[in-house]
This record gives C-alpha cells, structure tokens and sequence, in this order.
C-alpha cells in the first residue's frame, strides 16, 4: 500500500507548489490526498480532514459529489470540448441565460475564461476599450481599494494590494489609484459597521472626483476581502460606490470570484447592497470546485460598445485555448440546478448562524481580537494585546500553529497570516461546525500560550 511519506518523497522531487516557500516542507510535511467524500479528504495513511476552506473556496457540494459527477459522465460523452469562437455548444448557451436570470438585473453578456485572473483581465480591458469605442481613450487608470486581492497575472495583481503577493513584482505593475478600505476592522470603539463603511467613503468619492477624466473603472471584492485577510465591510459601501460611478461615468467591476455563489449568504455579494455591477467576475464556486472556468459578465451597454462593422476595429479581440469549455459549462449549469433544486440559500442561514454561535466564546479569549462573519465565511482574528489591537509579528507564524494543531485533529483550518477561519463546503452538519469549533478553540490557546 502506498503511504504518506513515499507519496511525499516522490511529489518533492518533482513538483513546485504554488503560493509556497518549498524549503518550508522540509518542517511542514505536505499532506498527500488519495480521495474526497463529502467535507472529507482522505490522505495515503487512512486519515482523514474536514476540508474547512473548501480547498481554497471552490467547493461548494462536498467531494465527490455524485450529481456533479453525474454531469461530467454525460458530458463527457457528448462533446468534451470545442472552440468558442465561430462555433457554439448547449451547455455554454444554457449556463449563460440562466446566469443572466440569476445574477443582478442589467448582467446580460457572458464572456467566458478558465480562472479568476484571466476573469479580471477581460474585464480591465472591456472597460478600457469601451471608453477607447466611445471617444474617451484618455479613461484608461483603474481605482482598487486598500488590502484588495484580484489575482495573480500581472494585470490583476496590479489591483491587488496585498503587499505579500504584490512587492515582489512592483516593478512590472500597472500604477493603480488606492482609496483606503471600508474594512470594518479599523472603526473606532462604538462606531458602527455602516458608519465607518460612510465614512471610508469619502476618501474614494474624493479619489474618484478628482481623477473621474482619466478612470475608466473601480474595482471592489464585494463584502469580504478574502485574501485580504477576511476582512470584511457594510453594503452601504457598494450603494454608495454603485452612485458615484454613474456620477462620474466610471465603471464598477464586482470581483465575486470568492464571494459569489452564496458565500456571504445571498447567492451573489452584490444583492446585498441592492446594486448591479458593470462587470462581475466569476469563478472559484462556478463550478462547484470541480474545473477551471470563469465569466465575465457585462451589460447591454458595454457589448453594445463593440458591436460595429469590422472595419471599425472596435471587437474584443481576446480569447483563451479553453474558452468556454464544454464539460466546465455543464458542471456550472449542474451547480445552478443544486443550488435551485436543494434551496441552498435557505439552509445555509441555519448553518451560519450554528458557525457564528459555536464560536461565540472566543470573543473573550485574550488574544482573539475580531471575530466577522458574513453568511458562511466566518474569521477569527488573533492579536497580540487585545486593548491596542497590537498584532502578532507576523514571522512568529501564529496562524500556521492553529493549522498544525487542526491536522492532528480531522480538520484542515488553513490560516491566512493570524487569522483562521471557517469557509467550508455547503454539505457541512451541524456536528462537523462544532468539531470545527472545538479544533479551533483548544489550536489558539495553544498557538497564543506563549
Ligand atoms: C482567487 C481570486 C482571484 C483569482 O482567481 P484565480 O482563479 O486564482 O486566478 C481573483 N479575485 C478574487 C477575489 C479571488 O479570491
């Protein structure tokens, strides 16, 4: 029988893990998966883990699961791929007319790629060249906010500002124009979520008057910063950003590729602010966590933009070698009729609430300093002095102590710096959130003892 450690021996020799120091595994060993069920993953040794961040916020259904599977089987059998341009197939028709019945009203064009950057990408470059098509070339500068995260291509890491990810590159990146985040982590004492939101508005109102002439777009992470930390912010910052773009004939880009499909409780972010984007990005949960594929959804007003004689020049001329690709499509479409047939939506709200309450005790431990939810991503913050909010220095690695000890007991809490958090597949019970619960209580008092 194989083991852990053979798999391990060969994957180090072999493979370079993303987003990863790799001299870290000769400490950290990896962990090997043979197969999934449901939250669990299984590893070569017969252990197993409850997949708590839905391995990297793409799964929604569980592993396995057996209707997604079902999907792909017939698929598979049907068409597996064809190209998008010139050509066209069922699967990609049907998913983009039910996304547009799902998604905010005006989202009435689907473009389709294979991951969230690339998902960015078509959308920085439709604003731009949208402006180019109406006479306004000189609109061609983008405004991110503070502790965003959009992606890794070097478009989209530009408008990111996670200085981890991003310092490195500087030197290559697109200047960006940054309003401070609403991130409700930094109100003051007894200021509400929606006041402080109000209040970081007026830095980006300000930022957007200014520049209005030269900005073709804004980009936000509706409600949660994921990469950022989990910080997390009120909807009134959306309405209020939704307004001001049509004052100034800005375009609002939705990056929901983390918080799209039910994660901040409704099925798309946006809802909550009562708003439609110009763009909305998709990807992550699209395909329940099965398959690389992405949207970029737009609106009448955009695609009418390039819809022009070919000699104008003024088509979208981009595209990617899996565009729209059949068996993503399907699988997508398979997500829709999940979330549709089971009332998805609806149960999560129990679900949440049992994720918020299992953890309530620890808002009085010592050093956890926040605790923020929004639906079913819920995040605890880990502070060194938690009267001035004083982190831990971050090479102490605190989170990462949460995470070994959550090994040891059936649960994967991969942190993000100081902050673990719960973000798990929609099949989660009510027992499995309290084990959860339980890993992460005794893995801070261990992480913060000393
Ligand atoms: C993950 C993520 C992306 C990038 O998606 P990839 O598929 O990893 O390229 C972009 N934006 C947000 C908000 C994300 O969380």
């Amino acid at each position: 029988m194989t083991s852990n450690r053979e798999m391990i021996e060969r994957d180090l020799k072999a493979v370079w893990h993303p987003c990863t120091q790799m001299k870290d595994h000769e400490t950290l060993p990896l962990i090997p998966f043979k197969r999934g069920e449901g939250v669990w993953l299984y590893d070569f040794d017969g252990n197993r883990y409850i997949d708590a961040v839905s391995s990297w916020w793409v799964n929604l259904f569980g592993h396995a699961n057996p209707r997604i599977n079902e999907a792909i089987n017939q698929q598979t059998q049907q068409l597996e791929h064809a190209m998008l341009a010139g050509f066209t197939h069922e699967p990609v028709i049907d998913l983009s007319e039910r996304l547009i019945d799902v998604t905010p009203e005006g989202l009435n064009r689907c473009f389709y790629a294979d991951n969230g950057s690339s998902a960015i990408e078509v959308a920085l470059k439709m604003s731009y060249h949208y402006f180019r098509n109406t006479g306004k070339p000189e609109k061609k500068n983008f405004i991110n906010i503070s502790n965003s995260y959009h992606g890794e291509t070097l478009g989209a890491l530009a408008l990111s500002d996670v200085g981890l990810y991003r310092e490195t590159y500087e030197p290559l990146l697109m200047e960006m124009l940054t309003a401070p985040a609403p991130d409700a982590f930094y109100r003051e004492k007894g200021e509400s979520w929606e006041d402080y939101a109000l209040r970081q508005f007026e830095h980006m109102e300000k930022l957007m008057a200014e520049n209005a002439d030269n900005v073709c777009a804004v980009i936000v992470e509706p409600l949660v910063q994921c990469a950022g930390h989990m910080r997390m912010y009120d909807p009134i910052y959306l309405k209020k950003l939704r307004e001001a773009c049509d004052r100034y004939n800005i375009h609002l880009i939705a990056d929901e590729t983390a918080v799209g499909f039910g994660r901040t409780g409704t099925l798309f972010a946006c809802e909550q602010a009562g708003i439609s984007p110009d763009f909305m990005c998709l990807s992550k949960g699209l395909t329940a966590g099965y398959l690389p594929l992405s949207i970029t959804m737009t609106t009448d007003d955009v695609f009418e933009a390039f819809y022009d004689d070919f000699e104008t020049m003024k088509a979208f001329l981009h595209s990617h070698s899996y565009t729209g690709n059949p068996i993503g499509c399907a699988v997508a479409r398979a997500t829709l009729d999940i979330f549709r047939d089971d009332n998805v939506i609806e149960s999560n709200r129990e679900k949440a609430r049992i994720m918020g309450e299992s953890v309530e005790h620890l808002r009085e431990h010592p050093h956890v300093g926040d605790i923020r939810q929004h639906g079913m991503i819920l995040a605890m913050e880990l502070v060194k002095d938690k009267a001035t909010m004083e982190p831990f220095p971050w090479q102490e690695r605190r989170g990462l102590r949460v995470y070994q000890h959550s090994i040891t007991r059936e649960a994967l809490l991969r942190p993000l710096g100081n902050v673990t958090y719960f973000m798990p597949p929609y099949v989660i019970n009510e027992d499995q959130i309290r084990h959860l619960a339980t890993v992460a209580t005794e893995g801070i008092d261990k992480a913060t003892r000393d």
